[in-house]
């Protein structure tokens, strides 16, 4: 009897050619030539609009899209999203000068994030960015630098809600966090903001990330409008504008299945038009990151040797931990599991041998994948990871082990 595995999603955004992997329609062997040297991260162009317009297809029409930028913040990469979305997300003055430079109106840029340095909150203002406050102490600071400014802040309130997304079976209930104002005490954050003179139309909830349950992301809704709409009561103001966090999910481990989209889309539109009745003004927004231009990415690597250590085969390639954390288990994930991987040169080929990857650090940790069935494959192949388009290099510590930095290609 053998019991079976589960399995990755099958990774069908890409196709291959002549037992070659393609990204952005080049093979990856060609592309590898083309940047000049391993390990690199290559994103595609056709496959971040391509989604952009799944998303659009399965959503209200009235609803708002923004891309959050830390998922990937790729000067080329925010670039081409910025012209598809309606709003981009940042969380420092680095990631706000990226937004700036694409050219989107600074109102439809958010600055959201916890210990906010004064210079952030100056520049954020002087920009016209829309500043998400966190804190009281935030409030005080951004009605004393408008003062010195002579701009009145554009501001959203972010509260930490009294729940939590459920992601991947855990349930952790809305406790204590960094992020945001309790919603207990919203109704005096915005009272303290009226009485600086200051004017906050919005409200910015988010729940969770990473979710693959469209039932959980459904509840949060639920949950988010009915405190919107509690809030926005309490205070006696009218709700502008409402960011209804995201928390969408990609496939990375096996088992687990793409996130089923027309349910949401159909959940959002109902509490939207519920929400009109009550609100008729109020624009919505949710904010994606890695389900935006996770699935549109790849990590390739290239073996440098075969290594057979008591009769266990290791691939050790250029690439590692120091470009790819989250691949190698170490940025966020409870038991390690492997992402997808292939040969990216070797598509064709059916017969597998069990082999484990790994980086040149010295340290065990450097592990890019574990015990996976692969072709066999030789010194100069290219191991391609799957899922890689979010939280892959800035994500990771390429100081760790003086190795070379990876490079980044949008084709
Ligand atoms: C990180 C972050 C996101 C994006 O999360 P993803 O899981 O990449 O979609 C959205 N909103 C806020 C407030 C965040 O901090």
């Amino acid at each position: 009897m053998t019991a079976t595995l589960p399995l990755h999603a099958p990774q069908t955004q890409f196709a291959s050619v002549d037992g070659c992997l393609q990204v952005g329609g080049i093979a990856v062997t060609r592309l590898a030539q083309r940047v000049g040297s391993t390990p690199f991260y290559a994103y595609d162009r056709a496959l971040l609009s391509g989604r952009v317009a799944f998303l659009r297809a399965n959503m209200p029409s009235t609803l708002g899209l923004h891309y959050s930028i830390k998922a990937n913040p790729m000067p080329a990469l925010v670039q081409h999203m910025a012209a598809l979305v309606d709003g981009l997300d940042v969380a420092s003055a680095g990631e706000l000068k990226v937004a700036l430079d694409t050219g989107m109106q600074p109102e439809r840029i958010s600055f959201a994030g916890p210990g906010k340095r004064a210079t952030e909150l100056s520049q954020a203002i002087a920009a016209g960015a829309c500043v998400h406050i966190e804190s009281f102490r935030e409030i005080d600071a951004v009605a004393r630098m408008g003062d010195a400014l002579g701009v009145a802040p554009r501001l959203a309130l972010r509260i930490n809600p009294d729940f939590e997304l459920k992601s991947s079976g855990m349930r952790m209930g809305g406790g204590a966090k960094p992020f945001g104002i309790d919603a207990e005490q919203a109704p005096a954050a915005l009272r303290r903001i009226a009485a600086l003179g200051m004017d906050c139309p919005g409200l910015h909830i988010f729940s969770g990330s990473q979710s693959l349950k469209a039932e959980a992301i459904m509840e949060a809704q639920t949950r988010t409008f009915e405190l919107a709409v509690r809030l926005a009561g309490e205070a006696g103001q009218r709700l502008r504008r409402l960011n209804l966090g995201g928390g969408f999910g990609i496939p990375y481990f096996p088992g687990e299945a793409a996130l089923a989209l027309a349910p949401i889309g159909a959940h959002l539109a109902e509490q939207m038009e519920a929400l009109a009745r009550v609100s008729p003004d109020t624009c919505c927004a949710i904010e994606l990151g890695r389900y935006l231009v996770g699935e549109a990415g790849v990590y390739v690597a290239r073996v440098i040797e075969r290594k057979v250590s008591r009769g266990q085969t290791f691939l050790v390639t250029d690439g590692g931990l120091h470009h790819h954390l989250a691949a190698s288990g170490n940025f966020g994930q409870v038991i390690r599991k492997n992402y997808p991987v292939v040969i990216g040169n070797r598509m064709d080929e059916s017969e597998r041998e069990t082999v484990s990857v790994v980086g040149p650090l010295c340290t065990p940790l450097d592990l890019l994948a574990e015990r996976m069935a692969l072709p066999r494959a030789e010194e100069g192949d290219l191991v391609v990871l799957f899922q890689s388009g979010a939280y892959g290099l800035t994500a990771s510590p390429a100081a760790f082990l003086s190795h070379p930095a990876a490079l980044e290609v949008l084709v």
